[in-house]
């Protein structure tokens, strides 16, 4: 069965899509937490982190530079903006298809809770 977000990359479910490429598609969140919150995922389904390979080297490397340009498209690359990957139950992670947190437009809080 596939996750939630290959739905939304095949179009199956609806989404404000803001990139895609060969490797990475990004859309925005449906319950952003600031301004800009944006979700940079890979087409492939990995579901963690801890699952990524060697062979996903380049993969890895897009959703940094992704994340880069649309930051720089949402107009918050000079103010700032947060890149936020959660692994597993201790990290806050929901869907289990690797993604990055794109968020900015207001000033953050405390990385981390204490
Ligand atoms: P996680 O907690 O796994 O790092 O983050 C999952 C994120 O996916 C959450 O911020 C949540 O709002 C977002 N999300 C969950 N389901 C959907 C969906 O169907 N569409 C979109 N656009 N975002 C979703």
């Amino acid at each position: 069965m596939s996750t939630i977000f290959t739905k939304i990359i095949n179009g199956e479910i609806p989404a404000t899509i803001v990139y895609r490429d060969e490797l990475v598609t990004a859309f925005k969140d449906i319950n952003p937490a600031a301004p800009v919150h944006i979700l940079i995922v890979p087409n492939k389904e990995i579901a963690t982190v801890n699952d990524l390979t060697e062979e996903d080297e380049r993969m890895a490397g897009r959703m940094l530079l992704a994340a880069g340009k649309l930051a720089a498209q949402e107009g918050i690359a000079e103010s700032g903006y947060r890149l936020i990957i959660n692994c597993n139950h201790d990290g806050g992670q929901e869907v289990y298809h690797l993604h990055m947190h794109l968020l900015g437009g207001r000033r953050l809080g405390r990385m981390v809770a204490r």
